[in-house]
């Protein structure tokens, strides 16, 4: 009799059930363990990158974005920065002097920030007040992002249309207690503030040392390029030659560095000053490509060639740079909205050599940000004005409310105060009252007969002050890390999640 075919029996199908079990389980196990370290990964140890590129627009609020995206692509069009995949916005408040930091008793908020205390909030990670460059509310010296990374191996770079003294660039690379210590000489005027120290620094305080004499000394930047020549003098040539640095341009002689001789420079520290106070605005040279100053290399120039530098990899770490649109804050201050949106391009094409770089290299985070805004600046409806133009305020519908205390009448109803708005074109200078007026200019959305300055082009601009302001300031990134920055941060938080990025806050 043949065997017939094996049944299945009792201990077969439990063994099978046991291994299916088994099977079952084990998945069960390894998914888990997957999930686990996705989440923990996602969750505590943010991505790491080996390059992080840091710009910012100084004074770039939001609507010096939105008017720069209508000015240059239209209203469908997009800046490189707003096609960064991730978008959020910073809260930028700095507080007042000798004031403890956001939950200590001793608090005491200053809504609006200078540059001095936006900068320091993300070189440091603390709000101090405004003036102050790289110490706390209190005057204590605090590190900065740009020294933790040269100490942990980065190469580092710093890029300003502006002075390299001046606050966005300085508060990276140096301590004072007032801004206006940028040098060449000492002065106790310009240095000291006993509000804080209650009696006078040493002169060979750090706190009090000019902002060139630090910057020409600690070593903290490989490549600086930018403007502030005049801020530097005969004996920080010299300590600069003495750690390697190649200069453009001399500093003994007062020569400013040119666009030619940027392009040449390989070296591994280079120190490049293109003007003896800030760099000359995009449109000015444009339009006179003769002028001495034409020869300033633009900011996106300065992006590419810093990046280029400092990418060497020689020490098996990446670099650190970051870079400044500075002249967009100086624009906005004197209320020239022409100039404001020029410079804002200029930016924009410092991002998009940013961006290329990144892409290309696959582990390098963008960040892309303003320290605060500048200039209350504004998109009005076409063929209206402001209160500021208008013989009286406009009603206050709320007027019950004692928030509301402004003069609730508006005296001949809403007529324009013609000493103070004389039409549709700004006028140049704070004190200037055209600047009053709506500055209007035509888009590539307008039909092709539109001209900037007349009453037909789309977009109308005006300011509601020729001081800072206290809006949260847009935030864009890309690359390892960049996740961080959807939604809404502070300013101090950028200082994580640069330390983070680059490792070196443990
Ligand atoms: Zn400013």
């Amino acid at each position: 009799m043949t065997q017939a075919p094996a049944a299945v029996t009792p201990a077969d199908s439990e063994r099978k059930i046991r291994r299916i079990i088994w099977v079952v389980l084990g998945a069960a196990v390894a998914t888990g363990m997957i999930w686990y370290a996705v989440f923990n990964a996602t969750k505590s140890a943010p991505a790491t990158a080996e390059n992080v590129i840091y710009l910012l627009g100084d004074g770039m609020g939001r609507t010096q974005v939105t008017a720069g995206r209508e000015r240059f692509y239209g209203a469908e069009g997009r800046l490189v920065m707003e096609t960064l995949p991730v978008h959020g916005s910073v809260s930028t408040y700095a507080v007042q002097k000798k004031s403890g930091q956001p939950g200590q008793a001793d608090f005491n908020p200053e809504l609006v920030t200078d540059s001095a205390a936006a900068t320091t909030a993300w070189a440091s990670g603390i709000k101090t007040y405004n003036a102050a460059l790289g110490v706390d509310a209190k005057g204590a010296v605090v590190p900065t992002i740009m020294e933790l990374a040269k100490q942990a191996g980065y190469r580092t770079g710093n890029v300003s249309t502006a002075e390299v003294t001046d606050a966005s660039p300085a508060g990276q690379v140096s301590h004072v207690l007032s801004r206006g210590c940028q040098g060449p000489d000492y002065s106790a005027d310009a240095c000291q503030d006993t509000e804080i120290t209650g009696k006078p620094l040493p002169a060979s305080d750090v706190r009090v040392t000019p902002v060139a004499d630090q910057i020409a000394r600690n070593g903290t930047t490989d490549v600086i390029l930018g403007g502030g020549l005049g801020r530097f003098d005969a004996s920080n040539e010299t300590a600069l030659k003495e750690q390697g640095y190649a200069i453009l341009g001399s500093v003994s002689n007062q020569i400013p560095a040119t666009r030619t001789a940027l392009n040449a420079a390989a070296q591994e520290k280079v120190f490049g000053l293109f003007n003896t106070g800030n760099l000359t605005v995009e449109k000015a040279k444009q339009d006179n490509p003769e002028d001495p100053e034409a020869k300033e290399p633009s900011l996106s120039e300065m992006t590419k060639k810093a990046i280029e530098l400092l990418d060497r990899k020689t020490s098996g770490k990446g670099f650190y740079l970051q870079v400044e649109g500075a002249l967009i804050d100086k624009r906005s201050h004197d209320n020239d909205a022409a100039q404001t949106l020029e410079e804002v391009k200029a930016f924009d094409d410092a991002v998009a050599a940013a961006l290329d770089f990144s892409k290309k290299d696959g582990n390098t985070l963008v960040i892309v940000t303003a320290d605060h805004e500048t200039g209350g600046f504004n998109i009005i409806e076409k063929g209206t004005f402001t209160n500021a133009e208008a013989a009286g305020p406009p009603v206050n519908v709320d007027s019950g409310n004692p928030a509301n205390n402004s003069t609730p009448t508006r005296s001949d109803g809403n007529s324009k105060d013609t000493d103070r708005s004389t039409g549709i074109t700004n006028g140049t200078g704070a004190t200037d009252p055209k600047n009053f007026g709506p500055a209007t200019f035509r888009t590539p959305s307008d039909p092709p007969h539109v001209k900037d300055g007349s009453k037909e082009a789309s977009l109308w601009l005006t300011y509601a002050s020729g001081n800072h302001a206290g809006a949260d300031v847009p935030v864009y990134a890309y690359g390892p890390g960049s996740e961080q920055l959807h939604g809404s941060v502070d300013n101090t938080d950028l200082f994580d999640i640069v330390g983070n990025a680059l490792g070196v806050l443990r």
